[in-house]
């Protein structure tokens, strides 16, 4: 029988006390890596998330409440992270997000700089701080979560179009500068997925159109997703799972849709 693929390794995953980056912890710890979890919530919830993983999957957990627009807080969250996992992370998993919705003319100022600082440029921070360990250890995943919207746009998200466009962009040169190591970076591009950042909009749609809360999630797909289902975070972790493996040695700079059809289209 085959181990588990990531024992003795070290991931940071950003934004990980909910939805995605949950999922995609939760992958990563069930094939043995250790996990720093990362984002907001009440204490005493998270102390549970930390505990309840460390127990079920028998590995070392820790977190770090680093608020991801802002540097320093970062750079502090990386050498915690660096001492945790024996002087680097293995792993490094981009997932903290935020989304807001309006048209660029009415677009608050503060909400573009955040998106921007939390969906984007925290990624350029975590990569730069991660990558001289993983050079000299000659192995490394990095895994960007982007976004359908980081292939394709919709109106009212200009922030967010921007910032994820932005981010498959790093994930391309990320890979260039790192195609002759044993690290690699590439992006995940999600459709729709029914976690809390979502279902805020379905809360908005609802009350807009005055219609129930199923009937809005299925407008927000028919809209966009073909295949009318969510994507999961249980299938985004198992693609971030065949991203860390010695299959995908030479998936370099890919920005992988898992979106029910939406960019095929
Ligand atoms: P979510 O709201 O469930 O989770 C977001 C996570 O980021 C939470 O842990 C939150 O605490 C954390 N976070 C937010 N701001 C932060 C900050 N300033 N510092 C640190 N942590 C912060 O959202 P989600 O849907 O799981 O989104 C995760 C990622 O997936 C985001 O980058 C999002 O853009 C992307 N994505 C989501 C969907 C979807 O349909 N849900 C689709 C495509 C891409």
């Amino acid at each position: 029988m085959q181990g588990k693929t990531l024992e003795g390794k070290t991931a940071l995953v950003t934004g990980s006390t909910s939805g995605i980056g949950l999922g995609i912890a939760h992958a990563l710890a069930a094939e043995g890596a250790s996990i720093v979890f990362n984002g907001f919530g009440d204490a005493q919830e998270i102390a549970k998330l930390q505990s309840d993983t460390a127990i079920q999957y028998g590995v070392k957990t820790t977190y770090h409440n680093a608020d991801m627009s802002k540097p320093s807080e970062i750079a502090a969250m990386m050498a915690m992270a660096a001492e945790f996992g024996g002087g680097g992370v293995d792993v490094l998993v981009n997932n903290a997000g935020i989304q807001h919705v309006a048209n660029i003319e009415d677009f608050p100022v503060d909400r573009w700089d955040a998106i921007i600082a939390i969906n984007l440029s925290s990624a350029f921070h975590t990569t730069r701080l991660a990558l001289p360990s993983m050079k000299q250890r000659n192995w490394g995943r990095i895994i960007n979560i982007a976004s359908a919207h980081g292939l394709v746009a919709s109106a009212q998200k200009s922030a967010y179009v921007a910032a994820k466009h932005g981010i498959v962009g790093l994930t391309k040169t990320t890979a260039l500068e790192t195609a002759q190591t044993g690290i690699t970076c590439n992006a995940i591009c999600p459709g729709w997925v029914l976690t809390p950042l979502v279902q805020k909009q379905v809360d908005a749609r609802a009350q807009k159109e005055g219609v129930s809360i199923e009937e809005a999630k299925k407008g927000l797909l028919s809209e966009k997703q073909p295949s009318g289902e969510f994507v999961t975070p249980e299938q985004l972790g198992a693609l971030a799972i065949f991203m860390c493996s010695a299959a995908a040695d030479q998936v370099r700079g890919a920005a992988w849709n898992m979106d029910g059809g939406w960019v095929a289209q």
